[in-house]
């Protein structure tokens, strides 16, 4: 296919490039073709979403011609929590929450807005975002998820709130109340996780207890075991690292005539389209740096 004078290769993976006297002089084809070429930009993503034909090819020849690789690890991904009774409560959405990470004494995170519930854990904005600062905390261990399902209430206006909800019922089990405050199936594990019973008849609670479920709604704790795989990963975290190509035009340090771009450096962001921002503007960098390195080889 050609478009705008360019020949285009559809469903054709490149093996390998090729060198000559220490600078790019094209690529091989998957099928033993070679196609030469005076530079070359090389723009294979990541590992994320293998089935997109990311899988790892591009770190592969750029290592070939001695570009290293930093550690490639998924982000924006789902976090796998170890609580079973979060795996059951799958397909349950928050809004509103603010999600807290730590380990130990350290805050290594904390945002607000929407998230959701699935069979291995958790996912949605706030904890794909969250996922983009785990990894090197998960290399020590487990962390601690809190949950804020009422942030914007203080500890004492939502004992004010539940303490009026409960003088409208007050011969009700505990587990049928609370309908006003909580998505219904986080009820009962709240009250579980809580500590309180939930048949326990709301006018027998004591005030320590009350305020044990208060403060399980404030701060619902969960365990963060680790991420889903590349499979389910926005994007790689690691790449090849940028202080081995020219930041003004992407060619390679290393060999001469090859440009690299996008997903395959050791660059990633959060969620908002900066990783988009990430391969346009690198590439559109590659694009011309490429093309003034070909009119400098034939002046
Ligand atoms: C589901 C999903 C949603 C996303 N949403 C957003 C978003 O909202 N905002 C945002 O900023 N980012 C988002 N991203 C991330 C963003 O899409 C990537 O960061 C960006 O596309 C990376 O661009 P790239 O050109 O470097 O790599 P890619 O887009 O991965 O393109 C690489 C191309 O190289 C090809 N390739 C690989 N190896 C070979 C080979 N050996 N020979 C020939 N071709 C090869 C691949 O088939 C692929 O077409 C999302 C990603 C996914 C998976």
């Amino acid at each position: 296919m050609k478009e705008n004078g360019v020949q285009v290769h559809l469903n054709t993976p490149v093996k390998e490039l090729l060198m000559e006297d220490g600078r790019i002089c094209g690529v091989e084809l998957e099928n033993g073709q070679k196609e030469y070429a005076d530079a070359v930009i090389l723009a294979c993503g990541g590992l994320s979403y293998p089935q997109t034909g990311s899988d790892g090819d591009g770190h592969r020849m750029a290592g070939e011609v001695g570009h290293s690789c930093t550690r490639l690890l998924p982000s924006l991904v789902p976090l796998l929590v170890q609580e079973d009774w979060c795996h059951e409560l799958q397909g349950l959405s928050l809004k509103n929450v603010t999600l807290t990470l730590r380990q130990g004494k350290k805050q290594i995170y904390q945002e607000f807005g929407e998230m959701m519930f699935t069979h291995f854990g958790i996912t949605g904005p706030i904890v794909l975002s969250a996922s983009t600062c785990v990894h090197k905390y998960l290399k020590k261990g487990n962390l601690q998820a809190e949950i804020d399902l009422k942030p914007a209430l203080t500890e004492k206006q939502l004992d004010e709130r539940v303490l009026r909800d409960f003088a409208e019922v007050p011969n009700r089990q505990l587990r049928n109340t609370l309908d006003k405050l909580l998505p219904k199936s986080l009820i009962l594990p709240l009250i579980q996780v809580s500590g309180n019973d939930p048949y326990a008849v709301v006018h027998d609670m004591t005030k320590q207890s009350r305020l044990a479920l208060i403060r399980t709604v404030k701060a619902l704790p969960l365990t963060v075991t680790g991420t889903r795989g590349f499979a389910e990963a926005i994007i790689t975290q690691g790449g090849i690292p940028v202080k081995e190509v020219m930041p003004d035009t992407m060619e390679s340090k290393i060999v001469r005539g090859l440009f690299l771009a996008g997903e395959m450096l050791d660059l990633d962001a959060v969620t908002g389209g900066y990783n988009l921002q990430i391969a346009w503007s690198t590439g559109r960098a590659a694009g011309i740096g490429a093309a003034e390195y070909v009119k400098t080889l034939n002046e």
